[in-house]
């Protein structure tokens, strides 16, 4: 049996390659660039207002700016996607719309509420200064400025900028693509009435959530029984499209674990089975020509903590980010105490403390079957064998992928 350092480690050296891909910015929601980006065009692409009011020169509304209200003449308009067609002469307004370009020969823009608003001639009360309320093409971003960096994980913000900017695709780390296969004869779909023995599949859907939050496609989830034909049929058919089969159930030392025979059968080399821990001590983990498969134990809290131990960081390094977790530092709220000869992972809740530090408070229910700790954590600690931490003890937990 390995230790878990081992297991992080064999896991990190058998992930397949990643690829690049070319992706609209719809499609590129979530996903990470893998290559930067330069602005094809400048921000603001033309000289425009900032305002609702009339564009002049600035020689002619001067007066207005020591208290001598100016009249001008109004030649026309200007509105956003409209602009005027003529110049600007001496002694002239146009009336403008915020965002629409300034006319040629303009230079300054008087907000309608320093005017009295007519449209023929307006009187110019007020002047600011030169150049006022006029945006300049350019100013906020210079064409082939960099204005994202490769690894910048791609959020709405980002995309906002990038299609004002012209840019409709990028290249971004493609999705992993991930099949999961679900094994138990006992599993009913989540919705159907369970017959006497028989339970729903809580595994299933939370592993398809969970990879699709890290970046992931889930291209296919299936429950099937304890049948060893299937199985291996089942993984033979998802090798051929997913770059991560990730199964539970069956990976124990029952007379019905038929999940490593299975993936063996289909192909996969083990590259170990079990691992000394707690909980999770039966987790498989196999590889196959730039393919691997993750064979999670089927007790719900079991198969939560090793996908969150092993396949979370491992879908995150496919998905272009670093191979790793979120750690926070955090007192114990209270002592915990590992009676297992094992390290064991305990799930736990973080929290502010009054004095502004982050407490760390362990589930009061830790069976790798309650369903409670999935309910009430949001984090993960690692606990020595037979070890007894006090209260205040400082530990480094790691953080569900969502925190
Ligand atoms: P196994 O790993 O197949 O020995 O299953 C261990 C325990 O987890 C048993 O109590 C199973 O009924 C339960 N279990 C297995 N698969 C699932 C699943 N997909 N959802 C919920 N419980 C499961
Ligand atoms: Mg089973």
């Amino acid at each position: 049996m390995i230790s878990i350092e081992e297991a992080t480690r064999l896991v990190q050296d058998h992930l397949p390659s990643r690829r690049v891909k070319r992706v609209s910015l719809a499609e590129a929601l979530g996903m990470v660039l893998a290559e930067a980006v330069t602005a094809p065009e400048p921000s603001p692409r033309f000289t425009n207002s900032a305002m609702d009011g009339y564009a002049v020169r600035w020689e002619d509304v001067e007066k207005a700016s020591s208290g001598q209200p100016v009249r001008l003449r109004v030649v026309g308009e200007s509105r956003a996607g409209a602009p005027f067609q003529g110049k600007l002469g001496a002694g002239e307004a146009v009336q403008i719309s915020t965002g629409a370009l300034l006319p040629t020969g303009a230079d300054t823009v008087i907000p309608m509420e320093d005017t009295d608003g007519e449209t023929a001639e307006i009187l110019v009360r007020m002047a600011a200064g030169p150049g006022k309320n006029v945006r300049i093409a350019g100013e906020d971003i210079a064409p082939g400025e960099q204005v994202l960096t490769a690894g910048t994980t791609l959020r709405p913000n980002h995309i906002a900028a990038l299609a004002a900017l012209g840019v409709s695709e990028v290249k971004a780390w493609a999705r992993p693509q991930v099949a999961i296969l679900v094994t138990g004869n006992e599993l009913v779909p989540v919705g159907e009435e369970p017959k006497p023995g028989q339970i729903r599949d809580a595994n299933g859907i939370m592993l398809e959530l969970l990879c699709r939050w890290l970046g992931a496609e889930v291209i296919l989830r299936e429950v099937l029984p304890d049948d060893p034909d299937r199985i291996s049929q089942a993984v033979e058919e998802a090798t051929e499209r997913a770059d991560v089969i990730v199964m539970t159930g069956g990976v124990s030392v029952g007379s019905h674990d038929h999940v490593k025979a299975g993936a063996e059968r289909a192909g996969f080399h083990p590259v170990f089975w079990r691992v000394w821990q707690k909980p999770g001590k039966p987790l498989f983990f196999a590889s196959a020509k730039d393919r691997v498969l993750f064979g999670l134990p089927g007790n719900p809290v079991s198969a939560f903590v090793c996908a969150v131990r092993y396949l979370a960081p491992s879908l995150r390094w496919l998905s272009g980010r670093e191979f790793g977790w979120d750690t926070v530092k955090a007192r114990l709220a209270r002592p915990v105490e590992n009676r297992s000869e094992r390290p064991t992972f305990f799930q736990a809740k973080t929290h502010c403390a009054s004095d502004g530090g982050t407490e760390l408070s362990p589930c009061p229910k830790q069976g790798s079957h309650m369903l409670s700790s999935l309910l009430q954590a949001n984090s993960i600690f690692l606990v020595p064998a037979a070890t007894e931490w006090p209260e205040g003890k400082e530990v480094e937990a790691i953080l569900y992928p969502w925190g």
